[in-house]
């Protein structure tokens, strides 16, 4: 089976409309010919028009950071899933640990997430990883069963077939600290054993899980090389034009 490559920057809470456009100027003439790997930026979502804008008939994609599972309503400060494929998103990333840490997410409201983001024909890139405490525990793939389990809970096959998993160790996740690659590695075939559970072979083996934490032009190529390491969820180093072409182009 093979599984395309999908590289996704998390833009996080940085730039504005102006600093969107100089990066895509200086993005798009090195890597407008790349077509092995599907590549998705996720900005803020005031900027998510101009991003749209700016990357027209490209082979860049655009992502939300979050969405909500309503449709409309009171909600304020949401945005909804049809709100996102309004103004171009294809992607949107659900259940980063930074969502988890500081704004309450759980595992049930990813499971929400997750399955408005279908309804609304966006390919959702659900974030799994466990926190430092957790791996010197040892029960690392205890967290990450968990995790997929509740987050999967109620999809059926036909609604999984788009899913993408970004395995982010939380102790890597803008620190530097790069999981090895073997880390990461026994890690993606714990959560591809427990989609296979959940989801059976035909889904699980088609996957994509991608690695996310201190990913860097200088180490995603050995990550790559892991059998079972399907992509990167890229944050600080995807701010830069030339860093994210670099890692793109791996
Ligand atoms: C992220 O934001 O998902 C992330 C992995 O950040 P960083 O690459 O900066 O560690």
């Amino acid at each position: 089976m093979t599984r395309r490559p999908l590289i996704a920057a998390n833009w996080k809470m940085y730039k504005t409309p102006h600093e969107a456009a100089e990066f895509f100027a200086k993005i798009l003439p090195l890597v407008h010919k790349h077509e092995r790997d599907e590549v998705v930026v996720c900005p803020p979502s005031p900027l998510l028009a101009a991003c749209h804008t700016a990357i027209a008939g490209t082979n860049i994609a655009l992502g939300g950071q979050n969405l909500y599972w309503k449709e409309e309503g009171a909600f304020t400060g949401e945005v909804s899933g049809r709100m996102l494929k309004s103004v171009g998103c294809t992607h949107v990333i659900i259940g980063h640990s930074e969502r988890r840490q500081y704004f309450g997410e759980t595992d049930d409201t990813v499971n929400l997430k997750l399955k408005a983001a279908v309804k609304a024909g966006l390919t959702p890139i659900v974030c799994v990883g466990e926190v430092l405490e957790e791996r010197e525990a040892g029960v690392t793939d205890d967290v990450l069963r968990r995790q997929c389990q509740v987050a999967l809970r109620e999809l059926s096959t036909e609604e999984a077939k788009a899913l993408v998993i970004a395995y982010e160790p939380v102790w890597a996740i803008g620190t530097g600290r790069t999981a090895t690659p073997q880390i990461a590695n026994a890690a993606h075939i714990t959560i591809r054993t427990e989609a296979r559970e959940i989801l059976g072979e035909t889904i699980a083996a088609g996957m994509r899980i991608l690695y996310g934490g201190s990913v860097k032009p200088d180490n995603i190529t050995e990550l790559m090389a892991q059998s079972e390491i399907d992509g990167g969820l890229v944050g600080g180093a995807s701010l830069d034009p030339l860093a994210f072409a670099k890692i793109i182009q791996y």
